[in-house]
């Protein structure tokens, strides 16, 4: 597909970022990119349109920037996966493992039905903890994962076995 390499050419990688020795993959420069941005989201369109997905479930904060506009498009709602302490009612939190120490994931009670078919979107997966954690959110409303997708997925994404068995749909790989 041609238009992956304009998706991956808008992707702006910053050495160093936010630390030393991370090759930081900056998504704004794609959201700056109009004709890149929209492949972004016609790929994915494209692939869960006839998928009976009723549900987009979006990984904050990046995750945000992709997922509503493919919620509108392919007739779902959209669901915000959130960091510690953000949503105002009753939540379910998830924690998971970072490199150093912990963090979490928190949705809404009664965002999601039981048997819905979700997607989880992020803006990229490394070792696949942040996915797995929002799987395990929308599974403990047993819903229905269909699949979690990036736009980006390191080369070292041991990602497909931590997702508990679920496909992991990825746009592009570090240019
Ligand atoms: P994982 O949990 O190890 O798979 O890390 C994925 C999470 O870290 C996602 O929420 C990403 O947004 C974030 N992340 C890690 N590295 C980068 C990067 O280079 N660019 C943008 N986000 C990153």
């Amino acid at each position: 597909d041609p238009r992956l390499e304009a998706i991956s050419a808008a992707i702006r990688v910053v050495p160093d970022f936010p630390k030393k020795g991370i090759m930081f993959q900056d998504i704004t420069t794609l959201l700056l990119d109009h004709k890149a941005f929209k492949h972004t989201i016609d790929i994915f369109v494209d692939r869960y349109k006839d998928m009976q997905i009723s549900v987009v479930a979006g990984v904050e904060a990046r995750g945000f920037m992709f997922g509503p506009s493919i919620a509108l498009a392919i007739g779902a709602k959209f669901i915000p996966l959130r960091k510690p302490g953000k949503l105002p009612g009753k939540v379910i939190s998830e924690s998971y493992e970072l490199e150093y120490g912990h963090d979490r994931l928190e949705m809404h009670i009664g965002a999601v039905e039981p048997r819905e078919r979700v997607i989880i979107i992020d803006d990229l997966v490394a070792t696949g903890g942040t996915l797995s954690a929002a799987i395990n959110l929308l599974e403990s409303q047993e819903a229905e994962v269909v699949e979690c997708a990036c736009v980006i997925g390191l080369p070292e994404v041991k990602g497909q076995h931590k997702l508990k068995g679920k496909p992991l749909y990825l746009l592009v790989e570090p240019s």
